[in-house]
């Protein structure tokens, strides 16, 4: 299961919001752990099937069916992939084999898939050589499995970090610096052994830290809680969604990369709804784009009318 809620994305703080079911504060964003006026652990949340969470869960979906056919081996006839109508996508593996897993072996799997205590000293990086030459050698980009994951983190981590990210993952400013300075040899290096070692002045605890941190790139961020309960209903295809309106469909393997959930999962195509809006951030369903609303009452295609009721963000007009 993949939900934008676990993804962290920019417009989250736009267009999320959550209310406290004590007091009623409402803020942006992802909901605090407390809320701030009252000390309330539980909050209302109103999230957005929009475009950027949606492309960003997509990404995480297509990441999770290479994982599972080229790591796991399933072919791509035993994945079904689905929309699931609101912010998320479906992977399901159909096959008997995996039928029989508890939920011990489901999240031995998460854990892969996720990457977790996953330490690069432990696939290919190190340092290599007799005691008076050591040189630091690591994984390559076409490597199996983790391996090559780690080393396409690493190089996407070197082709679009900025200085302020590297800094972030607790690389030294000279070190950074270095990188920086070196941008295009450490790129090119990889039609090579790789850029691992290859520049004075970035030593093998800064090569750890940033491979480490291309296994983050490289993690598929799937909801853990939905993907080992071995007891959860998922939502059939062809159903509609509560909270949109837009029914779970089916996202065929070949060209997920041109699947626009927004355009196919659209159930209601006739017809207009007047409805009054009270508070509804900008979307778009199929090729028209709506709001941002406040106060206001419109009258919207079916679909988009519907999106907003089921959001609690409108009332029908009589
Ligand atoms: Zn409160
Ligand atoms: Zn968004």
């Amino acid at each position: 299961d993949i939900d934008a809620d676990h993804i962290p994305t920019p417009c989250g703080k736009v267009h999320d919001v959550w209310v406290c079911s004590n007091c009623g504060a409402v803020g942006r964003g992802v909901s605090p752990k407390k809320c701030p006026a009252c000390g309330e652990r539980k909050f209302n949340e109103k999230t957005w099937p929009c475009e950027v969470c949606l492309e960003s869960a997509k990404v995480e979906a297509i990441k999770l069916i290479d994982i599972l056919t080229k790591d796991f081996g399933f072919s791509s006839g035993e994945l079904k992939v689905g929309f699931s109508g609101h912010r998320g996508y479906h992977v399901h593996v159909e096959s008997e084999e995996v039928r029989a897993l508890d939920s011990m072996a489901r999240k031995e799997i998460v854990d892969y898939v996720l990457g977790i205590g996953l330490e690069a000293e432990f696939h290919g990086l190190g340092e290599r050589g007799g005691k008076w030459s050591r040189v630091l050698a690591g994984p390559d980009l076409y490597d199996l499995g983790w391996r090559g994951r780690i080393a396409r983190g690493t190089y996407d981590l070197l082709l679009t970090a900025s200085p302020e990210e590297l800094e972030k993952i607790g690389l030294k400013k000279r070190v950074v610096d270095t990188i920086t300075q070196h941008k295009e040899a450490l790129l090119e290096s990889w039609e090579e052994k790789g850029p691992w070692g290859i520049i004075k002045g970035i030593g093998t605890e800064s090569w750890r830290k940033i491979a480490q941190y291309g296994v983050e790139k490289q993690s598929v961020k799937i909801d853990t809680v939905v993907t080992t309960d071995i007891h959860r209903l998922i939502r059939l295809a062809n159903t509609l969604h509560g909270k949109t309106g837009l029914k779970k469909i089916e996202v065929p393997i070949t060209g997920i990369e041109h699947f626009d959930p927004l355009k196919s999962a659209v159930t209601f195509k006739e017809g207009t709804v007047t409805v009054l809006v009270s508070d509804a951030p900008k979307f778009r369903l199929g090729d028209e784009t709506y709001g941002p609303y406040k106060e206001q009452e419109i009258e919207l295609p079916t679909a988009a009318a519907l999106m907003l009721l089921c959001k609690g963000a409108a009332k029908v007009v009589e």
